[in-house]
């Protein structure tokens, strides 16, 4: 660990799942990482322990995404802490399920104000506050791709997501910094999981042909090398991590 040329990533939504394996990915790659969560203060301070036990450093701050003022908040806090920001990933996200004749309003304003809104409140901040030479990745799903019944507003959140990632790396022109997106297909997450039968989960895992479900640690890997020196010719683009599902 070399303070001197380490750089600050914020990991949203990194108290589980793929923004916890993320988190702690960048932290070996010498980043000090703000683990940002909505509700679950105690797995996000596991997630900074473990980050801290193997000699990094680490803060866990709560925001909902969704919320402009927590966001812009989150930003405040890791440049007090850290001294400013270079690296911005989006993975906060939220999954619910209907065919689109039975999907509430409510379905549809919680999936657009936390994986679409949520998204735009980051990237907003990220656009004036990143330094230059940075990196931004979003969180998409390869379900933009394999359009699955039941998932039409999830997609659908997700699509807008890789949208704003083409637009904003136009945008940032100058300033060498590089926004991407990471498709992942079925990794294995409460967020995938919930309420899917052993039969089900089987069946999707065998989408691909390397007939695995994705881990958290194999997205992790992609977001690493977008992050990474490696990646710093990519920019504008969506890699979908999903074993060869699509
Ligand atoms: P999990 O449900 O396992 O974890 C979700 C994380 O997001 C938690 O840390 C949770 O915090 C946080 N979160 C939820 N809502 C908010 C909010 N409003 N503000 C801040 N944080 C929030 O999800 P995954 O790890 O599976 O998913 C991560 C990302 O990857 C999502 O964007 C998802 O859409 C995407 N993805 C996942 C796939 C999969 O198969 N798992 C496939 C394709 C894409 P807390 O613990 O506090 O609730």
């Amino acid at each position: 660990m070399n303070i001197s040329t380490q750089r600050v990533a914020i990991v949203t939504g990194a108290s589980r799942g793929i923004g916890a394996a993320i988190a702690a990915r960048l932290a070996r790659d010498n980043h000090a990482v703000v683990v940002n969560y909505a509700g679950n203060a105690t797995a996000a301070e596991k997630v900074v322990h473990e980050i801290e036990a193997g000699g990094g450093r680490a803060i866990a701050v709560q925001a909902d995404v969704a919320d402009p003022a927590a966001v812009a908040r989150l930003f405040a806090a890791t440049e007090a802490a850290f001294g400013g920001i270079d690296v911005l990933i989006n993975n906060a996200g939220i999954l619910m399920l209907s065919p689109l004749q039975n999907s509430s309003d409510d379905l549809f304003d919680r999936q657009i104000a936390v994986n679409l809104k949520g998204t735009f409140n980051t990237l907003r901040e990220a656009a004036t506050r990143l330094r230059d030479g940075g990196r931004i990745i979003n969180l998409s799903s390869s379900l933009v791709g394999t359009k699955l019944e039941t998932y039409g507003v999830y997609a659908a959140t997700k699509a807008a997501v890789e949208t704003l990632t083409a637009i904003l790396s136009k945008e940032l022109r100058g300033r060498k910094i590089t926004v991407n997106a990471v498709a992942p297909g079925p990794t294995s997450t409460e967020l995938f999981l919930n309420g899917k039968s052993d039969e089900l989960v089987a069946r999707l895992a065998k989408m691909n042909p390397l007939e695995r479900l994705g881990t958290p640690e194999d997205i992790a890997a992609a977001v690493a090398f977008l992050v990474g020196p490696d990646g710093a010719w990519v920019n504008g683009q969506v890699l979908r991590a999903n074993g060869g599902m699509i």
